[in-house]
């Protein structure tokens, strides 16, 4: 279907904080429910609906990219740790290992608990690295210390702007923009 390839729209609450991503059928309902207080970027995605029985013509809404939601406020915004995932957690490691320091294709890469485990380490973002099988074979079920293996970064949890960025394979560079500056400015170079 043509209309599931077009590209989500970015969702601010009234504040102009990043909300999350919207298919643009949410997005048009907001559109025809008034519900979008205001627009950011460049109009880029063109929804075609109807004929007009009387003019014969189709009409078109010129669907903004990012778009602020009447109602939407912060408070209502996720404050949980985005969702652990080995796609999410590649991403976030740019699919270098953490030990060795090499660039891997995603299938050659592993979640590797840098508190293993089998010794109490939990399953949080920031008990996790991105490791290549070599190296999470190697380390085994020790700590970095036990396994002279040293980190090359310390895992955190991604911010809420951070977390977008990785739930969306095809950001518009407009949108791009946007969530960078909601980046902690330590890790705005990585993106
Ligand atoms: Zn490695």
């Amino acid at each position: 279907m043509e209309q599931t390839s077009k590209p989500l729209i970015l969702a601010l609450d009234n504040g102009g904080h990043p909300m999350g991503w919207l298919p643009w059928q949410d997005a048009v309902r907001l559109y025809a429910r008034e519900e979008i207080v205001w627009v950011l970027g460049k109009p880029a995605v063109v929804i075609r609906g109807g004929t007009n029985r009387l003019t014969g013509l189709r009409s078109e809404l010129a669907m903004h990219t990012i778009v602020a939601v009447r109602g939407a406020d912060s408070r209502r915004r996720r404050i949980t740790a985005p969702g652990l995932t080995n796609r999410a957690l590649f991403q976030r490691d740019h699919q270098h290992c953490m030990y060795c320091g090499d660039r891997f294709p995603i299938s050659l890469l592993t979640r590797d608990h840098v508190k293993p485990r089998s010794l109490g380490g939990g399953d949080s973002w920031k008990n996790v690295v991105t490791a290549c099988r070599a190296c999470n074979t190697r380390k085994g079920n020790q700590t970095p210390e036990q396994a002279r293996m040293p980190l090359l970064a310390v895992p955190y949890v991604p911010s809420h702007a951070e977390y977008l960025i990785l739930a969306n394979r095809r950001i518009l560079a407009d949108q791009m923009e946007f969530l960078r500056m909601h980046v902690p400015r330590k890790r705005r170079h990585l993106l």
